[in-house]
């Protein structure tokens, strides 16, 4: 059985304590706020694009550890990915978070050691609620990179 003791594993717990890029660049390409309304988390991501990639993201924000988790787990992962890359990543994530993985597809090779490091978060998935925590910050991020600058998770 999935405990809820074992979703607060400790490399969530460490980036939940000390949030890799936390704050505001100087200047973004694009930002986008998100909020979960379940949980009250709220996010602000902001991306420097630069010649077709992520060449710096940050957030801003305050919610569950969860969402500040899984926020800085992204902006360490995009940072430096192509957009197209980065877009691809979050389409697996959220994959990872709200479907069985039983007969899924492989991750494309050049994601598969970033799909494995964020494995610790696709706990979630045997809780609904949470789900929207873990994804919040992804979802803005795609946002951002659209040109939304506001998204809700519902
Ligand atoms: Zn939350």
């Amino acid at each position: 059985m999935f405990d809820l003791r074992d979703l607060y594993q400790e490399v969530i717990l460490d980036h939940n304590r000390s949030p890799r890029n936390f704050g505001r660049p100087e200047e973004s390409s694009c930002q986008a706020r998100g909020y979960n309304p379940l949980c009250g988390d709220r996010v602000t991501v902001y991306l420097v694009i630069e010649d077709g990639k992520v060449a710096d993201a940050k957030f801003e924000g305050r919610g569950c550890a969860i969402s500040t988790a899984s926020a800085s787990m992204m902006t360490e992962l995009v940072k430096g990915k192509t957009v197209a890359d980065a877009e691809a990543l979050f389409a697996e994530f959220r994959r990872m978070c709200t479907e069985d993985e039983d007969g899924a597809e492989e991750p494309p090779e050049a994601l598969a050691d970033d799909v494995e490091y964020l494995r610790v978060l696709s706990g979630v998935r045997a809780f609904p609620l949470r789900v929207k925590c873990a994804t919040l910050a992804w979802h803005t991020m795609n946002a951002a990179l659209h040109g939304d600058d506001e998204t809700t998770t519902e």
